[in-house]
């Protein structure tokens, strides 16, 4: 469902609600077949991953466990610059775990880049990447995420989860966010 866009900013859909909903089902149907007989941590990065996270974790038939990280990145409003601060860490220990990050949206990657290298130090056995969006760009060669929902052109997007100054999150859809009216 979308609701008014009192402000304008609005642009076109960039992934309906029905394809999203179409696709988690399939990522959660890929989870479970190559997870079978384990029971995985998925770690959210808070806040954009929240929407995503709780579908994906009820389309995987698994025993999953669940945890939320936030982190801040230093950068301007558009983009980051590979320096984060953990705001909320994790509550569960991640020694000998099956760990799958769920990240929202990779652009450069420099965020998913810091986030693995911490989470790597605290010794899982398994850690892999889900991420509902990936910019098409150059971040490629600096991450190479294991699930990915949707490529999607190097545009500024809202919805499901992802927000502009905390607007949007609550789309069920990805739209363009255009700047100027
Ligand atoms: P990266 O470190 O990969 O360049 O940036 C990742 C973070 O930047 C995401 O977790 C998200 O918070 C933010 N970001 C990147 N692209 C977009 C976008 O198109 N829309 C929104 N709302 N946030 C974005």
């Amino acid at each position: 469902m979308g609701w008014r866009d009192e402000d304008g900013h609005l642009g076109e859909v960039v992934v309906s609600a029905e394809r999203i909903a179409e696709r988690v089902a399939e990522l959660g149907k890929t989870i479970t077949q190559d997870y079978q007989g384990l029971s995985p941590l998925l770690i959210g990065v808070l806040k954009g991953a929240f929407v995503f996270m709780t579908d994906l974790a009820r389309e995987i038939n698994l025993p999953v466990s669940v945890d939320f990280m936030a982190v801040s990145s230093y950068g301007d409003a558009t983009k980051t610059s590979g320096v984060v601060r953990i705001i909320k860490d994790l509550d569960i220990d991640l020694v000998d775990r099956d760990v799958i990050l769920v990240e929202d949206i990779i652009e450069s990657g420099l965020t998913l880049r810091y986030l693995l290298h911490n989470l790597r130090s605290r010794n899982p056995r398994t850690l892999k990447v889900c991420t509902l969006l990936l910019k098409e760009g150059e971040q490629r060669e600096l991450v190479t995420p294991d699930y990915v929902g949707f490529s999607i052109p190097r545009e500024f997007v809202v919805g499901y989860g992802l927000d502009v100054a905390e607007k949007y999150r609550n789309l069920s859809y990805i739209a363009r966010y255009r700047e100027t009216l």
